[in-house]
């Protein structure tokens, strides 16, 4: 598979190219400033290029967890990661898809795609949560929450509330062994 900047461009969803430290060093630049907008995100879209993958992750189970599973497909461990998950956007319930495969050279082709959009009441009234930023489930150490259950109105578009819940962190480490 050859990840040229016209196929990353071509390909529907989030495509990105990282190294084998998941240094992100190419993507599909149009489709990445189009996703950072419609999830209400102020113009220019964060620069990845040149940057780790996973940094971002204000959680460290969801940063050491989720390296670990792709570290296994760089590797070759693992011929590729896939799996569901939420990237809800303002006043929108998004199940996203991610698959994660080597493309050449030690390089990972890292694919987002969106399988559903379900519009959610807005949460305006609500402090923000903590969400496990792969299913949705809301922390129960937040107050309210008694178990890890479905948000009443979605997970808040705020990355920095990003958490792990216990099964999705069993599935990544299942990814990863
Ligand atoms: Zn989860």
């Amino acid at each position: 598979m050859v990840c040229s900047q016209d196929r990353l461009e071509s390909l529907d969803g989030i495509a990105l190219v990282l190294d084998s430290r998941l240094t992100v060093v190419a993507g599909g630049w149009g489709n990445w400033a189009r996703f950072w907008h419609d999830n209400g995100g102020a113009a220019p879209a964060p620069a990845v290029l040149g940057r780790d993958l996973t940094a971002a992750f204000s959680c460290g189970a969801l940063r050491s967890g989720f390296r670990a599973a792709l570290m296994a497909v760089a590797l070759g461990e693992r011929p590729a990661l896939r799996m569901g998950f939420r990237c809800d956007g303002p006043g929108v319930r998004r199940d996203m898809r991610l698959t994660v495969a080597r493309c050449g050279a030690g390089r990972l082709l890292y694919h987002s795609v969106t399988l559903a959009e379900t519009a959610l009441p807005r949460a305006l009234d609500v402090a923000p949560v903590s969400c496990c930023a792969v299913c949705g489930a809301l922390d129960p150490a937040d107050p309210g929450a008694l178990d890890w259950v479905e948000g009443p109105s979605g997970r808040p578009p705020l990355p920095a509330s990003d958490t792990l819940c216990p099964r999705c962190a069993l599935g990544l480490a299942a990814h990863a062994a």
